[in-house]
């Protein structure tokens, strides 16, 4: 439910009907834009009296959320929500790339790629440490020694990172983390995004292999019904019928998760084709569509990868994609981080 209120409201008068609202045992999501205030109330709000808060004289309507979606339904947030992570804003016309290798191999590797994307522009560096992978039998990630070798990476570069969490026994290990990235795989691990909801660190959530765009939403509400509201959705290819690519770029998400939601949308090319020569194009498209941000995988030996090396960039191709989503992303009006 959420309660609009007339413009320029009394701040006094605001305070006294936030108090009456939590006063009924719900919590305020406070949304003030140039023109509208927005009350939006959390919990269960079925029992509530729309008249109750009508009454109010600052109110100028109340209005329930009909879809299962509340907190992070644009009709709460009227504005596009920008997530600040390590001085870089990402959303609301803010742009960034998120950089580097599938998994994080041995130092020289993330060393080199980190030098490397960094000088090409990317402002997140990007590394897998616990690895989801299909068999057990293929490389699981060098796990908490990975995230060591990406700390010291960030360290050495002044990097922020961003890498895969696959347990909520390991959160002690990602306290260093900038973003914690959610898995595909992993999008519907109800426990691990509760643990992920109370703790406050920025979330790239990755839809899941066969989620819908509503399952995709819930899961990000699970996050913020928590009380973290530093989400964004990563759209990273769908399954679909077709067996030539990996997955299918779904790139209607990306006008549909924004007219939904508030959140920044950032597109996975890499995972969404599982081929090098689609993330150019593909990056092209994300921009065009209305992408606050990109996140590609690259290697600085794509053939000896011990993960995704057929999707991975080198390093004179990553800094050739970047050049051209540079120049595109500035031709559409977005701000580049880096
Ligand atoms: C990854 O980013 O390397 C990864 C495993 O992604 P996804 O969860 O989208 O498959
Ligand atoms: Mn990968």
């Amino acid at each position: 439910m959420i309660v609009i209120l007339k413009p320029h409201p009394d701040k006094e008068r605001v305070q006294r009907l936030i108090q009456r609202i939590e006063n009924m045992g719900l919590s305020i999501n406070y949304s003030e834009g140039s023109s509208t205030t927005i009350l939006g109330l959390m919990g269960d709000t079925s029992a509530i009296d729309v008249t109750d808060l009508e009454v109010f004289d600052i109110v100028e309507r109340v209005q329930r959320i009909t879809e299962p979606f509340k907190a992070v339904n644009r009709k709460m947030h009227p504005q596009d929500t920008i997530v600040e992570v390590a001085g870089r804003k990402i959303g609301a016309g803010y742009f960034n790339v998120f950089a580097g290798p599938c998994s994080v191999e041995n130092e020289e590797q993330i060393l080199m790629v980190a030098e490397s994307v960094r000088k090409a522009g990317a402002s997140f560096l990007r590394g897998g440490a616990f690895k989801p992978r299909t068999s057990p039998y293929s490389f699981q990630g060098l796990e908490a020694e990975g995230l060591k070798l990406l700390l010291s990476a960030k360290r050495q570069t002044g990097m922020p990172i961003v890498t895969e969490i696959m347990s909520e026994k390991h959160l002690d290990l990602f306290a260093d983390v900038d973003i914690i990235q959610l898995g595909a795989r992993n999008m519907q691990n109800f426990m691990l995004l509760k643990e992920l909801g109370r703790s406050n660190k920025p979330i790239l959530l990755k839809r899941g292999l066969s989620a819908t765009i509503e399952e995709f939403l819930m899961a990000a509400e699970y996050i913020f019904a928590g009380g973290n509201t530093n989400v964004m959705f990563c759209e990273r290819g769908i399954r679909t019928f077709e067996t030539i690519i990996r997955n299918n770029l779904d790139i209607s998400a990306v006008p549909l998760l924004k007219t939904l939601s508030h959140l920044p949308v950032i597109i996975d090319p890499s995972h969404a084709a599982g081929r090098r020569d689609m993330v150019a194009p593909l990056s092209r498209s994300a921009i065009a569509a209305g992408a606050d941000g990109l996140m590609i995988e690259v290697h600085n030996d794509p053939k000896r990868a011990l993960c995704d090396g057929a999707q991975s960039l080198n390093l004179p191709q990553f800094d050739e994609v970047m050049a051209d989503v540079t120049r595109r992303a500035l031709f559409e009006g977005r701000t580049l981080q880096s």
